[in-house]
């Protein structure tokens, strides 16, 4: 099996290679760099992000200074505009009319994964989801990854709870199963699970 793990983990590098080009390309053609790309989608599509520059360092994985620097060549391009958060302290992010029609044109940067997930059959879809959501839950465990709001790493998560091969695992929150299919990557109601030792 360590020969398996082994390729699964080659074909996982070779599937960030590519995506990490595609992201370049469509970057690039908007005259942005792949983390302002990045910035600019999560602040136009992504429920549970918070609009500040720490936020988003955190969700990226980079430093809060190398995200500042991309937020502020953002305002630059007339993208994004900082303004005070309630408490007149924070500065909350926010995409301008220009910035919501870049993202707009940036959304389908992804569309070959898409398409080629799309060719697979609906249930090895779900098994790959449930695969590598469990796997990613365990990085963060190793503090590999850090924000994480998937189903796996959540308090409300109950694997197994089930018999139903389509439907193992129940979400205490919802008080309803969890279909494979329906396991979520970005949920508004996660909340991690609080380490015990
Ligand atoms: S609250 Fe959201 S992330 Fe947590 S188990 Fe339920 S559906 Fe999944």
């Amino acid at each position: 099996m360590a020969d398996l793990d082994r390729r699964l983990a080659d074909a996982i590098e070779r599937l960030g290679h590519g995506l990490r080009s595609l992201a370049q390309h469509s970057a690039r053609a908007h005259g942005l760099s792949p983390l302002q790309q990045q910035a600019v989608l999560a602040l136009s599509r992504r429920p549970t992000v918070r609009r500040e520059v720490s936020a988003l360092a955190a969700e990226f994985d980079v430093t809060t200074p190398t995200m500042s620097d991309a937020v502020t060549a953002l305002e630059r391009k007339g993208l994004v505009t900082r303004s005070p958060g309630a408490d007149g302290r924070r500065r909350l992010l926010t995409l301008t009319a220009g910035g919501e029609a870049v993202a707009g044109e940036l959304a389908p940067w992804d569309g070959p994964l898409l398409a080629a997930l799309a060719g697979l059959p609906v249930a090895d879809r779900a098994a790959t989801l449930h695969g590598l959501l469990r796997v990613i839950a365990d990085l963060q465990r190793q503090g590999v990854v850090s924000v994480v709001r998937t189903c796996t790493s959540c308090r409300f998560f109950r694997p197994n709870a089930r018999t139903d091969p389509a439907a193992p695992h129940r979400c205490d929150l919802l008080e309803a199963p969890l279909p494979l299919v329906d396991l979520r990557t970005d949920c508004p109601e996660h909340e991690p699970v609080v380490a015990t030792n």
